[in-house]
């Protein structure tokens, strides 16, 4: 495994500040392998040494992946003025993980969005050259048909004359003026779902991601709420 201080391994793990450590280092309270270690800059192993920390077990987890169900009224972002941002519904205890979005919600779209500290991660996922697909159920102003299914498969020119890759799209009920809808996109522009339906004449009135490559919305999870994602889910979405 990973080779790291113990001190920092300790600190990033979120048991206490440096020098609350370095305290609990001094009084004998961190044993490695079961034996007493009281110098911080001591190597170990993140797989093969047993640390504990006053008494308990601490394991060594170098990146963190969340899944959150994003409510509408907060904002795609580390920090904000004026907002409350996706990192403040995160609690308090995974903050020593330093953790940002993997791309973008639009303030009133909700849904799948996953935080995470792992950067490579997130660039594959948001790498223009890896197509990930994203899907979203989608509330329309207008009745979607046939023909917008043709126009999304062959690839929507939005306002600003860039041409979408083909995407599909799903009609699942039309209904007094508005359409409910499955959108699976393979790119991510600025406000692109609205835009492929403002393209075609539809104005999007509630939008919700549901998918991100193969890893679905935990049905189970509320607006605002997140979970740790399982080893299985993880594989489903790199
Ligand atoms: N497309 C949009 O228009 N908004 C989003 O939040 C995501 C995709």
């Amino acid at each position: 495994g990973e080779k790291i201080r113990l001190d920092k391994m300790l600190s990033n793990m979120g048991k206490g500040t440096r020098s609350e450590v370095k305290d609990a280092l001094r009084f004998g309270q961190v044993k490695v392998n079961g034996m007493t270690v009281r110098v911080g800059k001591e190597k170990i192993d993140s797989d093969e040494d047993e640390v504990t920390y006053r008494g308990e077990i601490v394991t060594y987890k170098k990146y963190l992946y969340l899944m959150l169900n994003k409510p509408q009224g907060v904002i795609s972002a580390t920090e904000d003025n004026h907002h409350e941002t996706v990192i403040d519904l995160i609690d308090e205890s995974y903050k020593h993980y330093e953790l940002f979005p993997v791309g973008r919600l639009d303030i009133d779209t909700e849904g799948l969005l996953i935080i995470t500290n792992d950067g490579e991660l997130t660039h594959n996922l948001l790498s223009p050259k890896k197509h990930v697909p994203k899907t979203y159920i989608a509330k329309v102003e207008g009745v979607v048909g046939d023909a917008d299914i043709d126009a999304f498969a062959k690839g929507i020119v939005l306002d600003d004359g860039y041409a979408c890759k083909p995407a599909e799209l799903i009609i699942d009920s039309v209904k007094d003026g508005f359409s409910n809808v499955t959108l699976t996109i393979h790119e991510g522009k600025f406000h692109q779902v609205k835009r492929m339906f403002e393209a075609q004449g539809g104005l999007v009135v509630y939008l919700k991601r549901t998918m991100m490559n193969a890893l679905t919305l935990d049905p189970e999870l509320e607006l605002g709420s997140y979970k740790e994602l399982s080893e299985d889910e993880l594989k489903l979405l790199v």
